[in-house]
């Protein structure tokens, strides 16, 4: 199904809709284009270029949720890199060629003493790093973390999986 990012008058991203949403927002002049590429529907006289970014014309006041936290959402928001090395799949290790089934989620502050599933607590992390580091934190297993893990926005993961080029300007992927 061919899906349009909707974005606030401010040029945020708020959601992704269906065309058929887009469609009826245009009909009713509610937005404007916000990218050269378009998906074409057919009707039965005639073809509809639908903008696959479309922005308000008007600014809605939406408060910020922050996503839910979940496994494969850390390893996606950290694209499969390890913090720790910097490896990312395709990539070598002793000899084995990485692929994302290698990528496990590290608790920054260990599980077994207290650490939760947060997005601020966990990061991506190979399995070696993981294992060298164990129920240590960064600084006692004397391993550095390559970025901050940061909470992403709740518009982040509903995007997350194949993402249009025209929407790559506006997500923080
Ligand atoms: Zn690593």
């Amino acid at each position: 199904m061919a899906s349009v990012l909707l974005l606030n008058a401010s040029y945020e991203p708020l959601d992704v809709i269906t065309w058929k949403h887009a469609l009826s927002l245009m009909l009713r002049e509610c937005v404007v284009a916000a990218c050269d590429d378009a998906i074409e529907i057919q009707s039965v006289s005639r073809v509809f270029p639908i903008p696959t970014v479309l922005r308000l014309r008007r600014y809605v006041n939406v408060p910020r949720r922050n996503a839910h936290w979940h496994r494969v959402g850390v390893l996606k928001r950290d694209r499969y890199t390890c913090a720790y090395c910097g490896r990312r799949p395709g990539d070598r290790q002793n000899g084995h060629i990485l692929s994302k089934q290698d990528f496990t989620v590290d608790h920054i502050w260990p599980v077994s003493r207290g650490g939760k599933n947060t997005w601020g607590n966990t990061i991506c992390a190979c399995a070696r790093c993981n294992q060298r580091k164990a129920d240590r934190t960064p600084h006692e297993a004397n391993m550095k973390l390559r970025w901050e893990p940061k909470t992403p926005r709740s518009n982040y993961l509903v995007a997350s999986g194949e993402i249009p080029a025209a929407w790559k300007a506006y997500l923080e992927i």
